[in-house]
């Protein structure tokens, strides 16, 4: 069988050269990489998969497009966990991938800020930036491969918010091209530019709805002095609780992280990571990783703070045991021990996720009333809990029973365990999605419980910049139904 050719593919060969463009008749080992999501939850089909080198031959894509009626799924490192990244089904959108817009642009050392293509690998920036003397406090378990555009699509979170804020927080200007293929310059080192609407914010997690992001201007921090980590087992969630507030009085804005780990979900590294043996481990229903960074403390200064948080924490009987990282090596393993956690979750199979946020003080009653919801409705089910405590945001998970196929499981019972949880979390006045973002995975749930006013002007947002409806369609704002319209 011959396929017709497809003349918007010798459009875009045409703004990008031909090696950069990949004809759905490619072999699938070329297109998987692009295809896939991350998880293995979905394999889409690309009508081109095109890889622009510069921010002109993005916008001569993005031309090329609009001209073709031909939607854009814009892709960075294809690590997202909420299906945005990736094409649907329908063989008639063009990925579009930004990897090839690697270049680092500037390092302003005085002004603390690095201005770097979107395509950069979020470990290239943060290697960039350390070998200035600086730091950029954005940490993923996904640092190896997401990009910086994906992370200020997704408006990335990860273990350094608490005390750096997400990665809203960390950027200072952005370069996009708009869905007709105009360019924005907005690459501004400025921390203070009152000069009307912030279109920063528009794009910074708008997970490639509003425009591509081809470029940013990141905030830099000093490097810190010293780093310290202890990783402490606690008998329940109220005492992890206090452990944090007593780590929020006596380490101060020292605190970079304050790390939660379920029993079940170390377990799991235990399991298929053998050799990352995780301390503590299983004699505490949780395990926390607190880390303090300082730009004036020594090392000896910094191990000092955290022993005598961790004594008044075991008298307090807020911590049950601990163990205190005594050297940079020690703190990078457990850390590696918290960041394998996704991974080797992955190994055991497909899972409900649920990237949730919630008052903190509202966590340990949330829990109790979820956790026993599960129980009641589906005995055996297993909860991997962790996540970012110190943000109020956990990663709640459901595995299915031990020994069950996941893939079934999922089938039939994911529609209620997400429902079951995420009313749990509006009753508790939380949101669906902390960190990983809507995507198509949560599109359609979205309405249930976000503001019907803010969904309303998210489509009108939506609509004067992108009256088209190209850029990345159906992520984050669900397609109406036919017989549905939105209002
Ligand atoms: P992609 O997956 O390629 O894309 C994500 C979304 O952004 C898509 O909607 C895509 O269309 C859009 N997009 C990508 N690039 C652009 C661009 N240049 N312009 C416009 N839109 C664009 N996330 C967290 O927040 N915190 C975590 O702690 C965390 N941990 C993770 C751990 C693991 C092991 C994995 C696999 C993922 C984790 N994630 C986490 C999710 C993911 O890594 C982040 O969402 C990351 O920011 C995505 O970057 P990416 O380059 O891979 O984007
Ligand atoms: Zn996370």
């Amino acid at each position: 069988m011959t396929t017709k050719p497809d003349p918007l593919l010798d459009t875009l060969r045409a703004c990008v050269g031909a090696p950069f463009v990949l004809a759905p008749d490619a072999p699938p080992p070329e297109l998987e990489p692009y295809e896939r999501d991350w998880r293995g939850r979905q394999r889409g089909r690309a009508r081109a998969v095109v890889r622009p080198g510069s921010s002109a031959e993005v916008a001569a894509v993005v031309r090329a497009c609009a001209a073709a009626g031909a939607a854009i799924v814009p892709q960075g490192g294809n690590t997202g966990l909420v299906l945005g990244g990736v094409p649907d089904s329908s063989g008639t959108e063009v990925l579009l991938c930004t990897r090839r817009l690697n270049r680092i642009r500037a390092l302003d050392v005085a002004n603390h800020s690095l201005t770097l293509e979107a395509g950069c690998v979020l470990q290239t920036a943060q290697q960039a930036a350390a070998e200035a003397g600086l730091w950029l406090p954005l940490s993923l378990a996904s640092e190896g491969s997401c990009t910086i555009g994906g992370n200020l699509a997704t408006n990335a979170g990860g273990t350094q918010v608490l005390r750096f804020g997400n990665a809203r927080d960390l950027c200072l200007g952005l370069e996009v091209v708009c869905p007709d293929g105009a360019i924005w310059h907005g690459l501004s080192g400025l921390r203070k530019d009152n000069t009307g609407y912030d279109l920063r914010h528009l794009y910074i997690g708008s997970e490639g709805t509003l425009g591509i992001i081809t470029a940013a201007t990141l905030k830099l921090q000093p490097q810190p002095a010293a780093q310290g980590c202890a990783w402490v087992g606690v008998p329940s969630l109220p005492a992890a609780l206090e452990l944090l507030a007593l780590a929020q009085r006596t380490l101060g804005p020292g605190l970079s992280g304050f790390e939660l780990m379920g029993q079940l979900a170390l377990q799991l590294v235990a399991q298929h990571l053998p050799a990352l043996r995780p301390p503590l481990w299983p004699d505490w229903p949780y395990c926390v990783l607190i880390e303090l960074s300082e730009s004036a403390d020594s090392e000896t200064q910094m191990q000092a703070r955290l022993q005598s948080l961790l004594q008044s924490a075991l008298q307090q009987g807020c911590a049950g045991d601990a163990v205190l990282a005594e050297s940079l090596a020690q703190a990078q393993r457990l850390w590696h021990v918290r960041e394998s956690i996704p991974l080797a979750q992955a190994q055991e199979g497909l899972n409900a996720k649920h990237d949730i946020s919630l008052p903190i003080s509202r966590i340990p009653a949330f829990c109790a009333e979820a956790e026993a919801l599960l129980a009641q409705t589906l005995p055996g089910a297993r909860l991997v809990n962790f996540g970012h405590l110190g943000d109020g945001n956990l990663h709640f998970n459901v595995q299915c029973p031990a020994g069950a196929d996941a893939a079934a499981f999922l089938r039939l019972h994911e529609a209620r365990i997400n429902a079951l949880v995420f009313d749990c979390v509006q009753r508790h006045g939380g949101s669906i999605s902390a960190e990983h973002g809507i995507g198509t995975l949560r599109a359609a749930t979205l309405p249930r419980y976000k503001d019907a006013q803010a969904l309303a002007l998210m489509r009108q947002i939506k609509q004067a910049l992108d009256p088209q409806g190209l850029l990345n369609p159906g992520r984050v704002l669900a397609r109406p139904l036919p017989d549905n319209p939105p209002p």
